[in-house]
């Protein structure tokens, strides 16, 4: 059997896409360079930077940390991880001590906000009214949009400039299709690696959006990232697992299918980039900036203010 394409040593893995072979050593040092690249070509990091870097405590995340505190030297930038405590009772305790560990042994500041705090209540809170069925939006849907709140008062408070996630290519390009079949063609604009908020003054970015899933996993198995046990109580992603299993069938039988789908995705965004801009008001609950009167986070703390007995 041949080596690895690189330096002859063992193989480790063998990119099906490009042909080539790789030991340990070099498919990690892979995964770096390419992120490094993503980053340049998209000028996602800039010398000197502040960067938020978004842990759930899920393996993306972690090695993302990872990744970004290794490249961190030659950026010149100045890494703080960020926390979003959900208030899942026995889920994301686990995720946040992996974040905390994994932060001091790299050396890494750590800051973490919480729903509660945020907003008033936890999201078992939040959605303990009524049974799912009753509410309009999926349980990640309502979650997502706190979420992204909470990254964004996470990132005001940390002082940073930018908010790297650890979305990877298979969640691009998931998105990507997403948006059409749900006929969200306006959106694609928002897609563009480029794209800011003329309004919200922090960058997000996505190093790992040129990154296969599975790629992003074998990496963190081989840093030795901890896997969480527990997953959500309330996973409800519907359509995102027909598509992730249509995409994964299809890379299976055409490898380098899912990076074509990459690049005529993006290539479509490019097009759609600057023609929906997103914040054009300022929310008349909160001040944020927001496409309607109120915004979506304000929209839906007044409907959970319905059903729970709600304080905030
Ligand atoms: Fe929120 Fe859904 Fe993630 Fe659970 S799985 S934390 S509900 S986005
Ligand atoms: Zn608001």
């Amino acid at each position: 059997m041949e080596g690895c394409s690189k330096c002859g040593g063992k193989v480790f893995y063998t990119r099906r896409y490009s042909g080539e072979s790789l030991c340990s050593p070099c498919f990690s040092a892979s995964i770096t360079e390419k992120t490094r690249r993503t980053i340049a070509k998209h000028d996602m990091i800039r010398h000197g930077e502040r960067v938020g870097v978004a842990v759930s405590g899920g393996k993306d995340s972690l090695s993302l940390l990872k990744v970004l505190h290794d490249l961190s030297a030659g950026h010149g930038s100045h890494l703080v991880a960020i926390s979003v405590d959900e208030g899942v009772a026995g889920y994301r305790d686990e995720a946040l001590e992996h974040v905390k560990s994994l932060s001091a042994q790299l050396g890494v500041e750590y800051l973490t906000v919480s729903y509660k705090d945020l907003f008033g209540f936890s999201l078992d809170e939040a959605l303990n009214w009524g049974g799912k069925e009753k509410r309009d939006v999926s349980s990640c849907s309502f979650c997502g949009v706190f979420r992204r709140r909470a990254i964004d008062e996470a990132a005001v408070k940390a002082g940073v400039t930018v908010v790297a996630t650890a979305h990877n290519l298979d969640d691009y390009v998931q998105t990507f299709m997403m948006n059409l079949l749900h006929g969200d063609v306006s959106r694609l604009g928002w897609m563009d690696p480029a794209y800011s908020d003329d309004s919200f003054e922090i960058r997000r970015v996505k190093p790992f959006m040129e990154i296969y899933e599975e790629e992003v996993a074998l990496f963190a198995f081989q840093a030795g990232v901890p896997f969480q046990s527990v997953s959500c109580p309330y996973m409800h992603e519907g359509l995102r697992t027909e598509v992730r299993d249509y995409l994964n069938r299809m890379e299976a039988e055409h490898p380098g299918m899912k990076n074509v789908l990459l690049r005529s995705s993006l290539d479509v965004i490019s097009r759609y980039a600057g023609t929906d801009r997103r914040a054009s008001v300022s929310c008349a609950v909160c001040g944020r900036p927001s496409s309607s009167a109120v915004c979506s986070v304000c929209r839906m703390k007044e409907t959970i203010k319905q059903h729970i007995n709600y304080t905030g």
